[in-house]
Protein backbone atom coordinates (compact mmCIF):
# COMPACT_ATOMS: atom_id res chain seq x y z
CA UNK A 1 0.00 0.00 0.00
CA UNK A 2 1.34 3.46 -0.81
CA UNK A 3 -0.07 6.95 -0.03
CA UNK A 4 -2.77 7.57 -2.53
CA UNK A 5 -1.89 10.46 -3.65
CA UNK A 6 1.88 10.32 -3.31
CA UNK A 7 2.98 11.86 -6.45
CA UNK A 8 0.94 14.94 -6.08
CA UNK A 9 2.27 15.32 -2.82
CA UNK A 10 5.56 15.39 -4.20
CA UNK A 11 4.58 17.62 -6.48
CA UNK A 12 3.13 20.14 -4.20
CA UNK A 13 6.49 20.26 -2.42
CA UNK A 14 8.55 20.10 -5.03
CA UNK A 15 6.61 22.17 -7.78
CA UNK A 16 7.84 19.59 -10.31
CA UNK A 17 7.15 15.85 -10.75
CA UNK A 18 9.15 12.84 -9.31
CA UNK A 19 10.81 11.11 -12.09
CA UNK A 20 11.07 7.95 -10.54
CA UNK A 21 10.31 5.73 -7.37
CA UNK A 22 13.05 3.45 -5.39
CA UNK A 23 11.21 0.88 -3.09
CA UNK A 24 12.89 -1.07 -0.50
CA UNK A 25 11.10 -3.90 1.88
CA UNK A 26 11.62 -4.38 5.87
CA UNK A 27 12.30 -8.07 6.51
CA UNK A 28 12.10 -10.67 9.31
CA UNK A 29 14.42 -12.90 10.57
CA UNK A 30 13.09 -16.82 10.54
CA UNK A 31 15.95 -17.59 12.47
CA UNK A 32 19.70 -16.88 12.23
CA UNK A 33 20.33 -14.09 15.13
CA UNK A 34 23.70 -12.11 15.77
CA UNK A 35 25.05 -14.88 13.38
CA UNK A 36 25.62 -12.48 10.70
CA UNK A 37 28.57 -9.88 12.02
CA UNK A 38 30.27 -13.30 12.68
CA UNK A 39 30.12 -14.27 9.42
CA UNK A 40 27.65 -17.00 9.71
CA UNK A 41 24.50 -17.74 8.23
CA UNK A 42 21.14 -15.97 8.01
CA UNK A 43 17.38 -17.20 7.59
CA UNK A 44 15.47 -13.91 6.70
CA UNK A 45 12.67 -13.38 4.27
CA UNK A 46 11.98 -9.29 2.74
CA UNK A 47 8.32 -8.54 3.66
CA UNK A 48 5.64 -7.02 1.42
CA UNK A 49 5.91 -3.79 3.72
CA UNK A 50 7.98 -0.95 1.74
CA UNK A 51 10.04 2.25 1.89
CA UNK A 52 9.17 4.04 -1.64
CA UNK A 53 11.21 6.90 -1.92
CA UNK A 54 9.91 9.49 -5.11
CA UNK A 55 12.97 11.34 -6.77
CA UNK A 56 13.75 13.99 -8.87
CA UNK A 57 17.19 14.98 -9.93
CA UNK A 58 18.63 18.95 -9.30
CA UNK A 59 20.35 21.37 -11.12
CA UNK A 60 22.69 21.18 -8.46
CA UNK A 61 24.74 19.45 -5.37
CA UNK A 62 21.76 19.70 -3.26
CA UNK A 63 19.79 16.59 -1.20
CA UNK A 64 16.91 18.08 0.10
CA UNK A 65 14.13 14.99 1.75
CA UNK A 66 10.80 15.17 3.16
CA UNK A 67 9.27 11.88 5.03
CA UNK A 68 5.44 12.06 4.90
CA UNK A 69 5.82 10.09 8.65
CA UNK A 70 7.33 13.52 9.57
CA UNK A 71 5.62 15.96 8.35
CA UNK A 72 6.58 19.85 8.61
CA UNK A 73 9.87 18.35 8.89
CA UNK A 74 12.54 18.85 5.96
CA UNK A 75 16.71 17.81 5.49
CA UNK A 76 18.95 19.57 3.33
CA UNK A 77 22.40 19.04 2.79
CA UNK A 78 25.12 19.75 0.09
CA UNK A 79 26.95 17.25 -1.64
CA UNK A 80 30.16 19.46 -2.40
CA UNK A 81 31.03 19.86 1.03
CA UNK A 82 31.94 17.74 3.59
CA UNK A 83 28.45 15.53 5.04
CA UNK A 84 28.25 15.92 8.74
CA UNK A 85 25.32 14.83 10.91
CA UNK A 86 22.68 17.04 11.00
CA UNK A 87 19.85 18.01 13.33
CA UNK A 88 17.46 15.59 12.24
CA UNK A 89 17.28 11.96 13.48
CA UNK A 90 15.64 10.08 10.37
CA UNK A 91 17.30 12.86 7.76
CA UNK A 92 20.77 11.53 9.18
CA UNK A 93 19.98 7.87 7.45
CA UNK A 94 20.10 9.79 4.09
CA UNK A 95 23.15 11.42 4.97
CA UNK A 96 24.89 8.69 5.98
CA UNK A 97 24.13 6.75 2.18
CA UNK A 98 25.06 9.94 0.51
CA UNK A 99 28.46 9.89 2.85
CA UNK A 100 29.21 6.17 2.39
CA UNK A 101 28.71 6.75 -1.47
CA UNK A 102 30.88 9.53 -1.58
CA UNK A 103 33.62 8.31 0.42
CA UNK A 104 33.36 5.25 -2.35
CA UNK A 105 34.44 7.82 -4.81
CA UNK A 106 31.38 8.04 -6.42
CA UNK A 107 29.80 11.39 -8.41
CA UNK A 108 26.54 12.17 -6.76
CA UNK A 109 24.27 14.99 -8.31
CA UNK A 110 21.74 16.49 -5.68
CA UNK A 111 17.78 15.36 -5.55
CA UNK A 112 14.62 16.19 -4.43
CA UNK A 113 13.26 13.15 -2.17
CA UNK A 114 10.22 11.82 -0.58
CA UNK A 115 10.05 9.38 1.62
CA UNK A 116 6.83 7.04 2.24
CA UNK A 117 6.65 3.97 4.12
CA UNK A 118 4.55 1.30 5.48
CA UNK A 119 7.24 -0.51 7.10
CA UNK A 120 6.63 0.02 11.51
CA UNK A 121 9.58 2.04 12.44
CA UNK A 122 11.62 0.58 15.54
CA UNK A 123 9.33 -2.57 15.42
CA UNK A 124 12.75 -5.38 14.45
CA UNK A 125 11.83 -5.09 10.50
CA UNK A 126 14.40 -3.14 9.85
CA UNK A 127 12.99 0.27 8.73
CA UNK A 128 16.15 1.67 8.93
CA UNK A 129 17.52 -0.90 6.06
CA UNK A 130 14.89 -0.75 4.08
CA UNK A 131 15.15 3.52 4.20
CA UNK A 132 19.26 2.78 3.94
CA UNK A 133 18.69 0.30 0.66
CA UNK A 134 16.18 2.61 -0.94
CA UNK A 135 18.46 5.46 -0.87
CA UNK A 136 21.05 3.48 -2.18
CA UNK A 137 18.88 2.33 -5.05
CA UNK A 138 18.08 6.41 -5.60
CA UNK A 139 21.60 7.23 -6.24
CA UNK A 140 22.47 4.34 -7.93
CA UNK A 141 19.64 4.95 -10.55
CA UNK A 142 19.49 8.89 -10.49
CA UNK A 143 23.45 9.08 -11.12
CA UNK A 144 23.54 6.04 -13.22
CA UNK A 145 26.70 4.08 -11.21
CA UNK A 146 25.24 1.03 -12.10
CA UNK A 147 26.15 -0.86 -8.99
CA UNK A 148 24.83 -4.51 -8.02
CA UNK A 149 22.21 -4.80 -5.08
CA UNK A 150 25.17 -6.36 -3.03
CA UNK A 151 27.19 -3.25 -3.61
CA UNK A 152 23.68 -0.82 -1.99
CA UNK A 153 23.51 -3.39 0.66
CA UNK A 154 27.14 -3.52 1.35
CA UNK A 155 27.21 0.55 1.47
CA UNK A 156 23.81 0.74 3.49
CA UNK A 157 25.17 -1.44 6.08
CA UNK A 158 28.39 0.96 5.88
CA UNK A 159 26.23 4.00 6.36
CA UNK A 160 24.53 2.27 9.61
CA UNK A 161 28.38 1.19 11.20
CA UNK A 162 30.21 4.11 10.44
CA UNK A 163 27.71 7.02 10.03
CA UNK A 164 24.94 6.12 12.28
CA UNK A 165 27.15 3.99 14.78
CA UNK A 166 25.09 0.65 15.00
CA UNK A 167 27.38 -2.16 14.16
CA UNK A 168 25.03 -4.08 12.41
CA UNK A 169 25.75 -6.74 10.32
CA UNK A 170 25.24 -7.37 6.60
CA UNK A 171 21.29 -9.54 6.95
CA UNK A 172 19.12 -6.55 6.93
CA UNK A 173 20.27 -4.74 3.81
CA UNK A 174 21.26 -7.75 2.03
CA UNK A 175 17.90 -8.96 2.07
CA UNK A 176 16.14 -5.90 1.43
CA UNK A 177 18.42 -5.70 -1.65
CA UNK A 178 17.89 -9.49 -3.17
CA UNK A 179 15.03 -10.83 -1.43
CA UNK A 180 12.32 -12.68 -3.58
CA UNK A 181 8.72 -13.44 -3.45
CA UNK A 182 7.39 -15.91 -1.79
CA UNK A 183 11.15 -17.14 -0.66
CA UNK A 184 13.44 -16.57 2.55
CA UNK A 185 16.91 -16.45 1.96
CA UNK A 186 19.70 -18.61 3.29
CA UNK A 187 22.51 -16.09 3.46
CA UNK A 188 26.28 -16.85 3.89
CA UNK A 189 27.34 -13.91 5.37
CA UNK A 190 31.17 -15.19 4.67
CA UNK A 191 30.76 -15.00 1.28
CA UNK A 192 27.47 -12.83 0.80
CA UNK A 193 26.32 -15.98 -1.04
CA UNK A 194 22.36 -16.44 -1.12
CA UNK A 195 20.24 -19.63 -1.72
CA UNK A 196 16.08 -18.42 -1.94
CA UNK A 197 14.56 -21.27 -0.19
CA UNK A 198 10.41 -21.81 -1.04
CA UNK A 199 8.36 -20.99 1.74
CA UNK A 200 5.58 -23.70 1.81
CA UNK A 201 2.13 -22.10 0.15
CA UNK A 202 0.05 -23.11 3.81
CA UNK A 203 3.07 -21.20 6.13
CA UNK A 204 2.02 -18.11 7.68
CA UNK A 205 4.54 -15.63 8.65
CA UNK A 206 2.93 -13.68 12.08
CA UNK A 207 4.94 -11.25 13.76
CA UNK A 208 4.24 -9.95 17.08
CA UNK A 209 5.86 -6.63 18.45
CA UNK A 210 6.12 -6.32 21.91
CA UNK A 211 6.22 -1.97 21.42
CA UNK A 212 8.52 -2.28 24.72
CA UNK A 213 10.07 1.23 23.94
CA UNK A 214 14.43 0.28 23.36
CA UNK A 215 16.21 2.78 24.78
CA UNK A 216 20.07 3.06 24.89
CA UNK A 217 20.32 -0.15 23.38
CA UNK A 218 23.43 0.27 20.61
CA UNK A 219 25.93 0.13 23.74
CA UNK A 220 24.48 -2.98 24.51
CA UNK A 221 24.51 -4.11 21.16
CA UNK A 222 27.92 -3.17 20.37
CA UNK A 223 29.15 -4.94 23.33
CA UNK A 224 27.96 -8.05 22.22
CA UNK A 225 29.50 -8.08 18.67
CA UNK A 226 33.05 -6.99 21.34
CA UNK A 227 32.42 -9.76 22.84
CA UNK A 228 32.03 -12.09 19.87
CA UNK A 229 35.13 -10.85 18.37
CA UNK A 230 37.28 -11.78 21.58
CA UNK A 231 35.56 -14.94 21.99
CA UNK A 232 37.37 -15.45 18.25
CA UNK A 233 40.45 -14.34 19.35
CA UNK A 234 40.56 -16.54 21.91
CA UNK A 235 39.87 -19.59 19.82
CA UNK A 236 42.43 -17.79 16.94
CA UNK A 237 39.62 -18.16 13.93
CA UNK A 238 39.35 -15.13 12.04
CA UNK A 239 35.58 -15.23 13.13
CA UNK A 240 33.43 -17.08 15.23
CA UNK A 241 31.96 -18.69 11.73
CA UNK A 242 34.82 -21.01 12.03
CA UNK A 243 34.35 -22.46 15.44
CA UNK A 244 32.89 -25.07 16.99
CA UNK A 245 31.87 -26.66 20.42
CA UNK A 246 34.95 -28.77 21.07
CA UNK A 247 37.22 -25.44 19.89
CA UNK A 248 34.69 -23.09 22.54
CA UNK A 249 34.76 -25.92 25.24
CA UNK A 250 38.34 -26.06 24.92
CA UNK A 251 39.25 -22.37 25.00
CA UNK A 252 37.00 -21.75 27.75
CA UNK A 253 39.26 -21.43 30.28
CA UNK A 254 40.66 -18.43 28.57
CA UNK A 255 37.89 -16.46 28.05
CA UNK A 256 35.10 -14.38 30.44
CA UNK A 257 31.75 -16.10 30.78
CA UNK A 258 30.16 -13.66 28.39
CA UNK A 259 32.46 -14.49 25.72
CA UNK A 260 31.78 -18.15 26.54
CA UNK A 261 28.21 -17.89 26.41
CA UNK A 262 27.92 -14.91 23.10
CA UNK A 263 30.19 -17.80 21.36
CA UNK A 264 27.86 -20.72 21.95
CA UNK A 265 24.80 -18.66 21.22
CA UNK A 266 26.47 -17.95 17.53
CA UNK A 267 27.59 -21.63 17.06
CA UNK A 268 25.05 -23.39 17.81
CA UNK A 269 22.58 -20.79 15.93
CA UNK A 270 24.65 -21.14 13.12
CA UNK A 271 23.54 -25.10 13.03
CA UNK A 272 20.20 -24.52 13.49
CA UNK A 273 20.12 -22.03 10.15
CA UNK A 274 21.03 -24.72 8.63
CA UNK A 275 18.88 -26.94 10.09
CA UNK A 276 16.21 -24.94 9.97
CA UNK A 277 16.58 -24.14 5.90
CA UNK A 278 16.64 -28.09 5.89
CA UNK A 279 13.25 -28.06 7.60
CA UNK A 280 11.71 -25.48 5.73
CA UNK A 281 12.61 -26.87 2.67
CA UNK A 282 10.71 -30.20 3.76
CA UNK A 283 7.63 -28.03 5.17
CA UNK A 284 8.73 -29.99 8.74
CA UNK A 285 6.66 -28.06 11.33
CA UNK A 286 7.86 -29.90 13.92
CA UNK A 287 11.45 -29.44 13.38
CA UNK A 288 11.11 -26.06 12.94
CA UNK A 289 9.25 -25.77 15.89
CA UNK A 290 12.32 -27.52 18.00
CA UNK A 291 15.08 -25.01 15.75
CA UNK A 292 12.91 -21.96 16.84
CA UNK A 293 11.87 -22.99 20.39
CA UNK A 294 16.13 -23.14 20.98
CA UNK A 295 16.98 -20.39 19.12
CA UNK A 296 14.89 -18.45 21.58
CA UNK A 297 16.28 -20.12 24.51
CA UNK A 298 19.76 -19.50 23.45
CA UNK A 299 18.83 -15.97 22.88
CA UNK A 300 17.56 -15.47 26.08
CA UNK A 301 20.24 -17.54 28.43
CA UNK A 302 23.43 -17.15 26.39
CA UNK A 303 23.30 -13.84 24.23
CA UNK A 304 21.28 -12.55 26.83
CA UNK A 305 18.74 -10.22 24.49
CA UNK A 306 15.48 -10.72 25.54
CA UNK A 307 13.56 -9.03 27.69
CA UNK A 308 10.57 -10.46 29.82
CA UNK A 309 7.92 -8.81 27.60
CA UNK A 310 9.53 -11.32 24.24
CA UNK A 311 9.58 -14.19 26.29
CA UNK A 312 6.34 -13.64 27.89
CA UNK A 313 5.12 -12.98 24.13
CA UNK A 314 6.96 -16.32 23.01
CA UNK A 315 5.35 -18.06 25.45
CA UNK A 316 1.77 -16.92 24.90
CA UNK A 317 1.94 -17.64 21.12
CA UNK A 318 3.65 -21.25 22.50
CA UNK A 319 1.05 -22.13 24.51
CA UNK A 320 -1.70 -21.31 22.00
CA UNK A 321 -0.26 -22.70 18.79
CA UNK A 322 1.22 -26.07 20.56
CA UNK A 323 2.54 -28.01 18.16
CA UNK A 324 1.13 -26.10 15.29
CA UNK A 325 3.59 -23.27 15.26
CA UNK A 326 7.15 -22.53 15.65
CA UNK A 327 7.76 -19.30 17.60
CA UNK A 328 11.06 -16.97 18.82
CA UNK A 329 11.95 -13.99 19.36
CA UNK A 330 13.46 -11.96 16.21
CA UNK A 331 15.74 -8.86 15.40
CA UNK A 332 18.16 -7.07 17.39
CA UNK A 333 16.52 -7.81 21.16
CA UNK A 334 16.60 -5.69 24.19
CA UNK A 335 12.76 -5.91 23.08
CA UNK A 336 11.57 -5.71 19.33
CA UNK A 337 9.32 -8.72 17.87
CA UNK A 338 9.21 -12.13 18.30
CA UNK A 339 7.93 -14.36 14.70
CA UNK A 340 5.51 -16.97 14.36
CA UNK A 341 5.44 -19.64 11.42
CA UNK A 342 2.14 -21.48 11.47
CA UNK A 343 -0.42 -23.04 9.49
CA UNK A 344 -3.07 -19.88 7.80
CA UNK A 345 -6.06 -21.29 9.92
CA UNK A 346 -4.01 -20.60 13.35
CA UNK A 347 -3.22 -17.29 13.14
CA UNK A 348 -6.56 -16.30 14.77
CA UNK A 349 -5.45 -18.36 18.02
CA UNK A 350 -2.03 -16.21 18.12
CA UNK A 351 -4.33 -12.97 18.09
CA UNK A 352 -7.12 -14.77 20.60
CA UNK A 353 -4.27 -15.67 22.94
CA UNK A 354 -1.89 -12.24 22.38
CA UNK A 355 -5.16 -9.83 23.15
CA UNK A 356 -6.26 -12.23 26.05
CA UNK A 357 -3.07 -12.66 27.60
CA UNK A 358 -0.10 -9.55 26.92
CA UNK A 359 -1.70 -6.38 27.62
CA UNK A 360 -3.10 -8.23 31.44
CA UNK A 361 0.71 -9.21 32.35
CA UNK A 362 2.87 -6.28 31.07
CA UNK A 363 0.61 -3.88 30.37
CA UNK A 364 1.71 -2.62 26.94
CA UNK A 365 -0.26 -2.97 23.83
CA UNK A 366 1.23 -5.66 20.95
CA UNK A 367 0.98 -4.99 17.52
CA UNK A 368 0.55 -7.83 15.08
CA UNK A 369 1.90 -8.34 11.46
CA UNK A 370 0.78 -10.95 9.12
CA UNK A 371 3.61 -11.15 6.93
CA UNK A 372 4.43 -12.21 3.10
CA UNK A 373 7.55 -13.02 2.18
CA UNK A 374 8.13 -10.39 -1.03
CA UNK A 375 10.82 -9.23 -3.40
CA UNK A 376 13.56 -6.76 -2.64
CA UNK A 377 14.79 -3.46 -4.21
CA UNK A 378 13.07 -2.27 -7.10
CA UNK A 379 13.47 0.99 -9.12
CA UNK A 380 11.19 1.91 -11.86
CA UNK A 381 11.21 4.85 -13.69
CA UNK A 382 7.87 7.02 -14.70
P1 LIG B 1 14.15 -0.48 12.92
O1 LIG B 1 15.21 -0.53 11.87
O2 LIG B 1 14.09 -1.70 13.76
O3 LIG B 1 12.79 -0.14 12.36
P2 LIG B 1 15.75 1.69 13.85
O4 LIG B 1 15.75 2.47 15.12
O5 LIG B 1 17.00 1.00 13.44
O6 LIG B 1 14.51 0.68 13.93
O7 LIG B 1 15.37 2.64 12.64
C1 LIG B 1 14.26 3.50 12.74
C2 LIG B 1 14.65 4.89 12.27
O8 LIG B 1 14.81 4.87 10.83
C3 LIG B 1 13.60 5.94 12.53
O9 LIG B 1 13.74 6.47 13.84
C4 LIG B 1 13.91 6.96 11.45
O10 LIG B 1 15.02 7.75 11.84
C5 LIG B 1 14.36 6.11 10.29
N1 LIG B 1 13.23 5.83 9.40
C6 LIG B 1 12.66 4.63 9.15
N2 LIG B 1 11.61 4.75 8.30
C7 LIG B 1 11.51 6.06 8.01
C8 LIG B 1 10.60 6.85 7.20
N3 LIG B 1 9.59 6.31 6.54
N4 LIG B 1 10.83 8.19 7.14
C9 LIG B 1 11.85 8.75 7.80
N5 LIG B 1 12.70 8.06 8.57
C10 LIG B 1 12.53 6.75 8.69
MG1 LIG C 1 17.30 -0.68 12.30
Amino acid sequence: MVTDNFCELFEEIYQHPAQAMSAAPGRVNLIGEFTDYNNGFVLPCALEFYTRILYRKRNDNKVVVHSLHYPGECDEFALDTEITRGDSQWGNYIRAVAYVFKRQGHQLSGVDLLIDSNVPQGSGLSSSAALEVAVGGVFNQACQLNLSNETIALLGQEAENDFMDCQCGIMDQLVSANGKKAHALLIDCQSLATEAIGIPDDLSIVIVNSNYPRKLVDSEYNQRRIDCEQAANKMSVASLRDADIDMLDNARSSMTENEYKRAHHVITENSRVLNATQALKNNDMQMLRALMTASHLSLRDDFEVTIPETDGLVEICQTALGNAGAVRMTGGGFGGAIVCLCRHDDIDKIKAAVSAHYFSRFNIQASLYVGKAGNGLQVTEF
